[in-house]
């Protein structure tokens, strides 16, 4: 059977390992992971639907591409709650809010009222020191808080998607989240699913 021609697209999910690689030597470039949220949205509203996540989401390209590597056989279908409604919407609240609390905690060190702290917190509960990646010492405090936040926010929501990955089918992340959550209200929302 003939093999169809890779695009460039295909080779996306390279970019999650690139970018947790950049952030454990410097946090900085945790920032770069707002082109993933900023992207999907930017692409809906202006009527491209879900092409984010069918080409350009390097992160479920990741899911669906390691299996293949590791040869992780896993293909169980996750429990049906977890494609639920109220599963999806009530994950995307808790994202948010905790993504608010981030923002919050960076506008606290803005504002001199905290101070820089540099560590990675991993399921918004476990704090990991993480000192050595603070090496651009010259930008303002709140640049480098809302790296480390926005750093352990990505890193914590790629752990869940490989914990459902191994445990069901490879993009069972997918299902719940939030980004593909919210792409997906404003398709319905535009008429376009
Ligand atoms: S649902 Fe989320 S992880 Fe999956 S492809 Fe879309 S944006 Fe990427």
């Amino acid at each position: 059977m003939k093999q169809k021609k890779k695009k460039w697209y295909d080779y996306l999910w390279i970019w999650p390992i690139i970018y947790f690689s950049l952030g454990f030597f410097n946090i900085l470039f945790a920032w770069l992971g707002m082109i993933d949220f900023v992207v999907p949205i930017f692409i809906a509203s202006l009527g491209g639907g879900k092409a984010f996540c069918n080409r350009y989401c390097g992160r479920g390209r990741l899911f669906a591409t390691l299996p293949k590597l590791l040869k992780i056989k896993s293909r169980k279908v996750a429990p049906s709650w977890m494609y639920g409604k109220v599963f999806r919407y009530g994950f995307l609240i808790f994202f948010l809010t905790m993504f608010g609390n981030m923002v919050y905690q960076t506008y606290l060190v803005f504002a001199g009222s905290a101070s820089l702290r540099t560590v990675v917190k991993l399921f918004w509960t476990f704090k990991l020191p993480w000192n050595w990646a603070y090496t651009v010492t010259g930008v303002p405090a709140w640049i480098t808080q809302f790296s480390y936040g926005f750093y352990s926010l990505m890193l914590t929501s790629t752990l869940i998607g490989l914990i459902a990955m191994i445990l069901y089918r490879p993009r069972t992340w997918c299902t719940f989240c939030p980004m593909g959550t919210m792409t997906q209200g404003i398709c319905k929302l535009k008429g376009k699913n």
